[in-house]
């Protein structure tokens, strides 16, 4: 089986797959409340590119696919998509980080075209906060939208909390505490200062460290625990727990040394991590008429220029991509 190793000997198998910029929400830090110009429509690549560049990663050694965002639900003929992706040969899983309100009417198709599993991101369990915070949704239908995953099984479902001061830090224990009765496994991120979103995350971090303290005052210590994961939180479980408890601290203990994924932007640019600005433009490659070959060697350059790691700690400077528009 073909792998796929960078400079720094990190095994390459991850692709993350922002398939539409828009989004259904508009979470204050992410989004502008007006939200963003969208792309053009015939900017945006079609699920036969998609599928085709995911064939090509593939035969590299891509083996797990994450769709995201934007909202990935808002685009037609997801679960259409769902179904293409599953058939390329070498992919072994595909999950999608979601914000779960449209999820419900739409798991089981879902999860019968070859859904794996999801990440639902909820960020308050307090409905009036809720619609504070994404502007229009409603708690219910998220929590409707992690229900169904559940029930059709799409699952480790798997809850994105972004711990944001003075918002929601005051529910990390309400969060923590549901993972003692419901098979949620619960993820607490650490705000990341990206694109204008960087001067807010800046002000109202709160490290995972304080996230941790915070839950382990209330509710006692965490022992570690391991859920299947293709992704850079540790778990970590309350004594007796159904569910489990993770940090992603990409500021606080960065996870670049076991960094195994690349990102593709709905507009067709394939990125080598999250915090640069590098990025490389498959669109236009693949619609000048490249063929495979072409593509093949495309993919190995930019896993070639892969960073060894991010440098967020230090300088105010941060990439210009927005979270919305590459899918975090
Ligand atoms: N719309 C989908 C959702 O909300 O799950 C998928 C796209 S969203 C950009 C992916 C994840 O990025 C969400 O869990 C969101 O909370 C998170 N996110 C957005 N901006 C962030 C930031 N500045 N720092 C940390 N996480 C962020
Ligand atoms: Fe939309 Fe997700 Fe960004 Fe919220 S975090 S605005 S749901 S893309």
């Amino acid at each position: 089986m073909p792998r796929l190793i960078d400079n720094y000997e990190r095994q390459i198998d991850y692709l993350r797959i922002s398939i539409t910029d828009r989004c259904n929400l508009r979470c204050t830090y992410c989004m502008p409340e007006e939200g963003i110009t969208p792309l053009r429509h015939e900017d945006v690549l079609r699920y036969e590119e998609i599928v085709r560049l995911v064939g090509i990663g593939a035969g590299l050694g891509i083996r797990h696919l994450r769709l995201t965002g934007g909202e990935p639900l808002v685009r037609k003929g997801v679960v259409d998509l769902v179904r293409m992706l599953r058939q390329v040969p070498g992919i072994e899983s595909i999950s999608m980080t979601t914000n779960g309100v449209a999820l419900a009417p739409i798991a089981r198709a879902l999860r019968d075209a070859g859904l794996s599993r999801v990440n639902v991101s909820l960020d308050t369990l307090r409905p009036e906060r809720y619609a504070a915070i994404t502007r229009r949704g409603r708690l219910e239908d998220a929590l409707a939208g992690i229900e169904a995953a559940l029930s059709v099984r799409l699952t480790p479902v798997k809850i994105n909390m972004v711990v944001v001061k003075g918002v929601n830090d005051d529910e990390a224990v309400d969060f923590a505490r549901l993972s003692l009765e419901q098979p949620w496994h619960v993820r607490f991120i650490e705000f990341m200062p990206l694109g204008q979103h960087a001067e807010q995350a800046r002000r109202a971090y709160v490290s995972s460290d304080e996230t941790r303290a915070q839950i382990e005052t209330a509710l006692g210590p965490l022992a570690p625990a391991e859920i299947v994961a293709h992704g850079p939180a540790r778990t970590w479980r309350l004594p007796g727990a159904v569910g489990t408890i993770g940090f992603i601290s990409a500021l606080s203990e960065h996870f670049c040394q076991s960094c195994n994924r690349l990102r593709l932007t709905s507009d067709g640019k394939l990125v080598p991590c999250l915090f640069s600005d590098r990025e490389y433009d498959l669109r236009g490659v693949l619609r000048a008429g490249a063929d495979d070959e072409a593509l093949d060697a495309l993919w190995q350059e930019v896993i070639a220029c892969k960073p060894d790691g991010h440098h967020l700690e230090g300088a105010l400077t941060t990439t210009e991509h927005r979270m919305s528009q590459i899918g975090g």
